[in-house]
């Protein structure tokens, strides 16, 4: 018994297999592309959500790799063909990067119901999905708030979320920006209408959010 994982420690044990399973297949990805490194997929994930282009920076922060690293991924999957790199309009020293048509399409393979943690997910029902996005709501917080990441997109983050307000049971949530109620399996990992809450509505949204008893 001694050796035994305590309960934290098995929960981070059996996530970090899980992310070694789909990393590794992630690197073999399917028979007619080469491997795909990790951070690349990633890439490929946040720009295919963000149609108009993302800045270098928010992709590094988001990603909580250097800027030297970021810059050698986005170097190597333009080689590819897969990103177009334009300057900013804004401003003439950053670049915007956007998907070209090849990297659109590799992204939405990935984004296939069958591929990595989505493929591990299929067999959960819609309660199991809730938990996790909830957990995986506070996970996401709880890295933001140890410095991992900046820049995450999900309800729990956002100055439109309002936990436990919907009046029903089904659906405790209420999003200000849609104007309307959901539930647990609704919520939010990355929501291109999200918007930073200020550091008191996000103290009190996570208090409020972690309730048991919900008011
Ligand atoms: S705007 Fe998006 S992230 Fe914000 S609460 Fe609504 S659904 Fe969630």
């Amino acid at each position: 018994m001694s050796n035994e994982l305590r309960p934290r420690e098995q929960a981070a044990a059996g996530l970090e297999q899980l992310a070694a399973l789909v990393r590794a297949q992630a690197w073999r990805s399917d028979a007619s592309t080469s491997p795909l490194p990790p951070t690349q997929a990633q890439v490929l994930r946040m720009l295919a959500a963000a149609p108009q282009g993302l800045r270098a920076r928010p992709l590094s922060d988001r990603l909580s790799v250097s800027p030297a690293s970021l810059s050698d991924s986005l170097k190597a999957m333009e080689a590819k063909g897969w990103i177009r790199r334009t300057l900013d309009l804004d401003d003439r020293r950053a670049w915007v990067v956007r998907l070209s048509r090849a990297g659109r399409n590799l992204a939405a393979r990935l984004q296939r119901p069958g591929q990595g943690m989505a493929g591990l997910l299929q067999g959960l029902d819609d309660a199991d999905v809730g938990a996790l996005l909830r957990v995986s709501q506070l996970l996401v917080a709880e890295a933001q708030r140890q410095g991992m990441a900046t820049g995450l997109r999900t309800c729990l983050g956002c100055r439109f979320f309002r936990p436990f307000a919907g009046g029903n049971a089904g659906k405790p949530h209420f999003c200000d920006f849609i104007g309307a109620a959901f539930g647990d399996a609704e919520l939010r990992t990355d929501c291109a209408e999200q918007v930073p809450a200020d550091d008191d509505v996000l103290a009190v949204n996570q208090e409020r959010f972690r309730l048991r008893n919900p008011p």
